[in-house]
């Protein structure tokens, strides 16, 4: 496949949009960024008429697939009714009842437009809720893009100090300096109780299961000892479920491994592609939002056709059809690529589950971000490249999202693309 099309959009568009794209995420996609012109379940469409499988998924929202009939269809009746009324309508009533019910943690309810808001509340609840400053976060996590949290995402390992104490490393310039960020090795309870001692931690704030950097799950017994910690501590503890929220399980990796936080932060998959998050919690801490103690705010949030679009996405998902599908297909995919990548002779691993895992090429077996660096992230940089050229859409990082529209023939020819890329490197 070529994309010459794409290229030729992309450097014309560069004179009036910076770099051409309009997210940071979007540069250095190989052989160069692409412009779409549709997208339809599991298929985009790009404008030299390439149809390629999709795993982006959106960089996970569309759980459900690309323009799913149900929530197209809420979607397209609400704005015969309503697009923004700065109140409040009854659909998001009806989508934070559901939120309840399917995530361990909420028991209280704000919608915000993008996760990295929603982390903002969250840490802003803690700090109210705690009266204290310091924030816990964890190398290679990423939980947004503003000043306070984007530290040690992904590091340059020569200047971030030794594992058990990493020094703060900013992920843009411009970003000011924060004295109450911590950077601590995930999967290390230790480190993190000796941390909490100071006894000056608002939040630890963590991707529940590593999928931003690298694809690492919790090792068993460390959500709970973290817990444990948090509470010994007067510290509270958020779940960033951004991406594990409703892949992991419906309920988030909260409901997965039993471990309740006191906030969660949601979003991506909450609407399928519509432009809204949430943060949840503990009625006793989401009551500051709620007596005006701590301010949260957003002309856009619960924009109407969105909070239709999230109800409708809440609803699929709480009947479950999706994961029944997901889980059969995913699971395929996973064993697939794993018997693929052997018969060719190449090392390489799944984490993961069937709506997201990460493939990592090498032997390493990492519990935290300093050795899944290890893994030979290169050669499977060049593994993503290739396939994109056989017609399926991967991120570089190792990660792939699966929705409930991929099937079993989109699963074979992923297979059959996989298969000539590695007969072509060999
Ligand atoms: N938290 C996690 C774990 C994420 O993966 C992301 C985005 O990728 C965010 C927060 C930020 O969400 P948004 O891009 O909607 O601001």
């Amino acid at each position: 496949m070529e994309f010459d099309a794409s290229r030729a959009r992309i450097d014309h568009a560069a004179a009036v949009v910076a770099g051409g794209v309009n997210s940071a995420f979007r540069l250095g996609i190989r052989p160069h960024p692409l412009v779409f012109a549709s997208a339809d379940g599991a298929i985009l469409t790009d404008v030299d008429g390439n149809r390629l499988i999709d795993y982006f998924l959106g960089m996970g929202p569309m759980l459900l697939g690309h323009r799913p009939p149900a929530v197209v269809e809420a979607a397209r009746a609400q704005l015969d009714r309503s697009i923004l009324v700065a109140g409040q309508t009854e659909l998001e009533y009806a989508a934070a009842r559901l939120l309840v019910e399917l995530v361990p943690s909420a028991e209280l309810v704000r919608f915000s437009v993008s996760g990295s808001e929603a982390v903002q509340a969250a840490l802003r609840v803690a700090r109210a809720a705690t009266g204290r400053s310091a924030v816990v976060k964890f190398e290679g996590h990423y939980h947004g893009w503003f000043d306070n949290v984007l530290w040690s995402v992904a590091p340059d390992l020569a200047k971030a100090g030794p594992r058990e104490a990493p020094v703060p490393l900013p992920g843009s310039g411009g970003q000011m300096p924060d004295p109450n960020i911590s950077v601590l090795p995930w999967n290390d309870a230790g480190a993190l109780r000796e941390r909490l001692a100071a006894g000056d931690v608002a939040a630890v704030i963590m991707e529940p299961v590593m999928f931003n950097s690298a694809g690492i799950l919790p090792v068993p017994g460390y959500l709970e000892a973290v817990r444990e910690a948090c509470d010994a501590a007067g510290t509270l503890l958020v779940f960033d479920e951004v991406i594990t929220g409703f892949r992991v399980a419906p309920g988030g990796a909260q409901q997965r491994f039993g471990v309740v936080p006191d906030l969660t932060v949601l979003g991506k998959a909450l609407a399928n592609g519509f432009p809204v998050a949430a943060v949840v919690g503990l009625r006793r801490y989401m009551d500051l939002i709620a007596d005006r103690q701590v301010l949260h705010g957003g002309t856009y949030n619960t924009q109407s056709v969105a909070m239709a679009a999230t109800l409708a996405t809440l609803t699929e998902i709480r009947d479950g059809a999706p994961y029944r599908r997901i889980d059969k297909v995913g699971a395929r995919l996973m064993e697939g690529l794993l018997e693929e990548f052997a018969a060719a002779g190449v090392e390489a691993r799944i984490v993961g589950y069937p709506a997201v895992f990460q493939v990592r090429f090498g032997a390493v077996r990492p519990s935290d971000f300093r050795e899944a660096q290890r893994a030979d992230n290169a050669r499977y940089a060049d593994f993503a490249a290739a396939l994109l050229r056989h017609g399926v859409r991967v991120l570089p990082r190792g990660t792939w999202f699966v929705s409930a529209a991929h099937e079993d023939g989109h699963v074979d020819a992923t297979l059959a693309a996989v298969r000539a890329v590695l007969a072509e490197t060999r």
